[in-house]
């Protein structure tokens, strides 16, 4: 019998292991959960249509199949994937397919927040310094579609690519930082944890940021870098670097300086800074290139300031410690649009910091009561039903030099396609009723 590889998921990853079988000239077929009405531009796969199935699983279906390539989102406890084990048939991702058939050197970052802030900001200062890179993973761009040579490969991966990933070899892993997130996947923070951690297997140079200190196994030589002791001086591979000094919005090196966008943003500069340090990349060249870093929408996004009140757009914030880092970042008097669609968060993490920035929570979403019932503040709270509604109120309420921010701690599928939907509804709705 004629062997195929099977695709689990008709999205992104599924689509990109397409395009990469058939240029290679291998037989394979798909498998989507969904209903086939329910997939967008199913046109584009008319011509391989006889190898896609939909919702229900054929007889035999496993009978010919010697590989599985899964994408992330594909449900782990769908019962498919129970029967490919059962067989022991191999499951791997598109990384791993990747990474087999290409040589160049791979620089793996993970986290619970900042990792697509921190492969860009290294894209873009490994271009600037003359050595072609590319940021591609968990940030949307498919690594199984790169066209051309890089000298390096910035893979961002999340913990669903971690989970099934069986090739971790990689120049440099990096941990941004490991907070309560995705407890529903993996079902506790340990096995959380653990997942996030298996980017460290095969890796030669490892890189946490301190913040993990005490979650990550020590006697691995891993080196740290963040800041200490808040005395203006930070770690960087583990040794002080006493020339790095910082206030809350610049950052200086001998004669150099920048503005940076908050203290969790100086965690993903240093993380950069780390890395480049191991590719020896002169630091004062690497400065240099942040200075012209564009942060990138969707996250802290000042997208209007109009009477002295700011406007920020904060939608990819989707757990409590991006909102809380953007609280951080903004001062007093914040009104807060808050809420999205359910997941297992602990909320009253945010209590103290709400009770110390905030003025107004305009709560949105399915999760509303979920959160309130977790919140522990005194600060007065509104219900609306849509972002029209959150943006009138937060005009009614907003005084100059207050902020309003959407930072909802919660995934968007409620009421959007994802974060970017709901920072496009957030955008338009400012600049149709704030004026
Ligand atoms: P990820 O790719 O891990 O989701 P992003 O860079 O897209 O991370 O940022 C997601 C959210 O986390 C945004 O709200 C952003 O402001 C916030 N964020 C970015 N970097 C950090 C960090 N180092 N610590 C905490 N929050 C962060």
């Amino acid at each position: 019998m004629k062997m195929k590889k099977l695709i689990l998921g008709l999205g992104l990853t599924g689509r990109s292991c397409i395009e990469f079988f058939i240029h290679n000239n291998i037989d394979f077929k798909i498998f989507d959960t969904r209903h086939k009405n329910m997939v967008d531009e199913l046109s584009n796969y008319e011509s391989i249509e006889d190898k896609i199935y939909f919702s229900e699983i054929p007889k035999n279906f496993l009978n010919n199949v010697d590989e599985v390539i899964v994408s992330p989102g594909f449900n782990p406890k769908h019962k498919l994937l129970e029967d490919i084990s059962k067989l022991s048939i191999p499951i791997i991702t598109d990384i791993d397919l990747f990474k087999k058939n290409n040589q160049a050197t791979i620089i793996s970052i993970t986290g619970t927040n900042g990792k697509t802030t921190v492969v860009s900001m290294l894209e873009h200062v490994l271009n600037g310094c003359g050595y072609k890179s590319v940021a591609c993973g968990n940030n949307g761009k498919s690594p199984l579609t790169l066209q051309g040579d890089y000298k390096y490969i910035i893979l961002e991966l999340s913990s669903y690519q971690l989970e099934y990933m069986t090739n971790f070899t990689s120049h440099i892993s990096l941990i941004t930082n490991i907070t309560h997130d995705h407890i529903e996947r993996h079902a506790s923070f340990q096995k959380y944890l653990n997942t996030k951690k298996n980017i460290f297997k095969n890796s030669s140079n490892l890189l946490a940021s301190n913040l993990t200190k005490n979650l990550i196994d020590s006697s691995k030589s891993i080196k740290f870098f963040g800041i200490e002791n808040n005395n203006n001086a930070c770690l960087i591979n583990n040794k002080w670097n006493q020339n790095i000094i910082f206030n809350n919005k610049t950052v200086f090196l001998n004669d150099n300086s920048f503005a940076y966008k908050g203290i969790h943003n100086l965690y993903n500069i240093l993380a950069v800074i780390s890395i480049s340090e191991i590719l020896n990349i002169n630091i004062d060249k690497c400065f240099n290139q942040l200075k012209n870093y564009k942060y990138l929408p969707h996250r802290i996004e000042c997208v209007k300031s109009y009477n002295n009140t700011s406007w920020y757009n904060d939608s990819k914030s989707t757990n409590c410690d991006s909102t809380r880092a953007a609280l951080e970042f903004l001062d007093k008097n914040i009104i807060l649009i808050l809420g999205g669609s359910k997941k297992e968060i602990n909320y009253t993490s945010l209590s103290n910091i709400i009770n110390e920035k905030v003025k107004l929570i305009i709560f949105l979403g399915e999760n509303k009561d979920y959160i309130k019932e977790q919140l522990d503040t005194n600060v007065p709270t509104l219900d609306v039903v849509d972002m029209n509604q959150a943006i009138e109120l937060s005009k009614k309420h907003a005084q100059p030099y207050d902020s309003v921010l959407l930072s909802p701690a919660s995934p968007s599928f409620d009421m959007y396609n994802d974060y970017v939907d709901r920072g496009i509804a957030f955008i338009k709705a400012v600049e149709n009723i704030v004026n």
